[in-house]
């Protein structure tokens, strides 16, 4: 692998190896950047995963300390999980389920189209889809996305079929089994999936698509990257002049080390991201960097979701096959009939017995809860995943108690639901079990949220420099050449998974950069 010097100034320095770093990473190695990633987990090959719920979490996940706050379910069910990512090459990717979606039209303008809703910081996109079509189109290209680009799609598993039967019978016109982020068949070097059922535990075969199974080797055979493992970035630091140059990072023995930077992107996920520059505050930033407007931290957002899941008097298997390969998207409409702003996905879901038990009940004990734990085999769920709308004071902040292991201040994670977040919610508990129902289901159970896979909005993209961190390239207002590339940046969640628009943002803020070099 090439190696660059500590002292070498012509670097560009990217932090985090999910998507959008990764995606980054590619983009300007093929462009003839010189780039050092700093990823704060290990390089696992796929050979290497453990098929097993519990092993592999820990095995894949960031486990650093973190704390939950307000009146939020997690705060209550899980306070010191708030977030469920990756701290591994490939990053939370490694072990994603794959649904890729697209943000619709009116997504991008929700304060225009929503209006003024109390207790919610809405504000509409400094672009929108014209802008980002092109770039939709070449993530789903890199993505070998299913139903999508001349991809087949996903055929359909047990599980599935029992989600379809039901929105078929509730009147639901519009479902499927993707766009999902897996080979139907072999593609771009990899095989098609053997619906083995083991991908959030990391995918051994690697039809599903990550980073580490496509972008970082790609990157490294450019012969431009050097991948720094084990390597958690803890500062960035400014020249005299307020520009990025350089940044400090902690190897896996805790030694600190200061590797130059010609520019920095952060892509830490969005509760690593703004405590990174945070932690980066100086006396001339004490608030953190790139925070003039008082932005950063602010806006967290993370899906409005729930699981609706249902016992059968037949077996589901619902472990069989890509656990997420099914999506209703009837109501992902704005349509304020339904007495809130915004829309939601039905999504299928599919848990090993570990997972299935902690979540579907949290603390859940007794013969109710036995009951439930002994129709696993015939049991099948609908995950919902809805627009939450952004507030002010839902935010990231640093611990003013609680460290992690080098000693940093933790990150606090704020969140109070909105009640608009709450009527959707309750909106599609209840068509969930109306699905379920219709498809046979006599006994359906409510399970609250589980830590979040979807982190949003904490450095958000703003066209005026007074209302977010970053402009629409993810270029942080203040600092010309610090970047934030994932999805911290998003202005307001959507509906869809965010892992499509969190690429494409990157190929387009990946073209910026290139065209923009000189001057940035
Ligand atoms: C179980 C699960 C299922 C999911 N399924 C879907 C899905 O179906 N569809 C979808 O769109 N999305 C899904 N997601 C979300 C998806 O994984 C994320 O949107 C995506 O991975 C975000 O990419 P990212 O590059 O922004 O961050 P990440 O993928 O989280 O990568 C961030 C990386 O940065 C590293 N890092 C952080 N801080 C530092 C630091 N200070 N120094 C060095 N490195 C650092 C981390 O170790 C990590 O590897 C899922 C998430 C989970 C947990």
């Amino acid at each position: 692998m090439t190696q660059y010097a500590l002292d070498d100034t012509d670097v560009a320095v990217i932090i985090g190896s999910g998507p959008g770093g990764a995606t980054l990473a590619l983009q300007l190695a093929l462009k003839g950047f010189r780039i050092v990633m700093l990823e704060a987990g290990p390089w696992v090959a796929n050979e290497d995963f453990v098929n097993d719920e519990r092993a592999a979490f820990d095995q894949l996940s960031w486990t650093d300390p973190r704390l939950a706050t307000g009146s939020w379910a997690l705060a209550r069910n899980f306070p010191a999980s708030p977030a469920w990512m990756g701290k591994v090459v490939g990053g939370t990717a490694t072990f994603w389920t794959g649904l890729t979606p697209r943000f619709k039209n009116h997504e991008f303008r929700t304060r225009s189209v929503y209006g003024e809703i109390a207790d919610a910081s809405l504000a509409d996109w400094p672009i929108g889809i014209d802008e980002l079509a092109s770039y939709y189109d070449r993530a789903e290209v890199a993505m070998g996305t299913s139903h999508r680009q001349g991809r087949p799609p996903m055929p359909a598993n047990n599980n599935y079929k029992v989600l379809a039967n039901g929105a078929e019978r509730a009147g639901y016109r519009h479902y499927a089994t993707g766009p999902y982020a897996t080979n139907v068949e072999e593609y771009d070097g990899r095989p098609g999936t053997l619906q083995d059922g083991f991908c959030q535990q990391g995918d051994k075969s690697r039809a599903k698509w990550s980073p580490l199974v496509s972008e970082i080797p790609k990157a490294l055979a450019t012969g431009q990257l050097e991948l720094r493992t084990n390597s958690q970035a803890v500062q960035v630091t400014l020249d005299a002049g307020g520009r990025a140059d350089g940044v400090v990072y902690a190897d896996e023995h805790g030694a600190l080390h200061r590797q130059r930077a010609a520019l920095v992107a952060v892509a830490g996920n969005a509760i690593e991201t703004p405590r990174l520059l945070m932690l980066s505050g100086t006396s001339a930033h004490p608030d953190g960097l790139a925070n003039s407007s008082g932005q950063l931290g602010r806006n967290y957002m993370r899906h409005t979701t729930g699981v609706v899941y249902a016992e059968f008097d037949q077996e589901v298997h619902m472990y069989r096959g890509e656990p997420m390969a099914g999506i209703i998207n009837d109501e992902s409409r704005h349509d304020p009939d339904r007495g809130f702003a915004g829309g939601y996905y039905m999504e299928m879901i599919a848990q090993g017995l570990p997972s299935f038990t902690t979540f579907m009940e949290p603390g859940g004990w007794g013969p109710d809860f036995t009951a439930k734990v002994e129709a696993y085999t015939r049991t099948a769920g609908i995950w919902i995943c809805g627009e939450d709308l952004p507030r002010a004071s839902n935010r990231v902040t640093l611990s003013a108690t609680l460290k992690d292991h080098l000693g940093l201040a933790a990150p606090e994670v704020h969140s109070d639901d909105h009640e608009n977040d709450l009527a959707m919610l309750e909106h599609a508990y209840a068509q969930g079990e109306r699905v379920f129902r219709a498809a046979g289901s006599r006994r359906v159970t409510r399970a609250p949220a589980m830590p979040s896979g979807h982190n949003l909005g904490t450095a958000r993209m703003s066209a005026a420099a007074s209302d977010g961190v970053v402009n629409s390239y993810g270029q942080t207002h203040d600092i010309p050449n610090l970047f934030v590339s994932d999805g911290s940046i998003f202005t307001t969640g959507a509906a869809a998974n965010p892992t499509l628009t969190i690429m494409a943002l990157v190929l387009r803020q990946a073209e910026y950069i290139t065209a923009n070099h000189g001057s940035i």
